[in-house]
């Protein structure tokens, strides 16, 4: 999930732009915006931002067994 900026909470202090691996941060009239098309949703902007003005949450992710018409064959 490509994380979400709260405006009212981010005060633009930058530090997420500078921790962001591949830049596509910024910031914008002293609030942080991402290019979410090229955001690897590795949620460090969220570690890092020091008033949670960022919001990330990992996709739950609930993984079905295979089917049993999938199994592999055994030799
Ligand atoms: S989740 Fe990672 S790649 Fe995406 S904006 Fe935040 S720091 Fe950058
Ligand atoms: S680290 Fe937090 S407060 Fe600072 S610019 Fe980024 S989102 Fe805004």
């Amino acid at each position: 999930m490509v994380p979400t900026i709260d405006a009212f909470r981010c005060d633009g202090c930058g530090i997420c732009v500078l921790k962001c691996p591949p830049q596509v941060m910024g910031v914008v009239k002293e609030v942080a915006v991402i290019i979410t098309d090229l955001c690897d949703e590795c949620g460090i902007c969220n570690d890092v931002c020091p008033v949670g003005a960022v919001r990330f949450k990992l996709p739950e992710r609930h993984y079905q067994p295979a089917h049993p018409a999938y199994r592999a064959v055994s030799r």
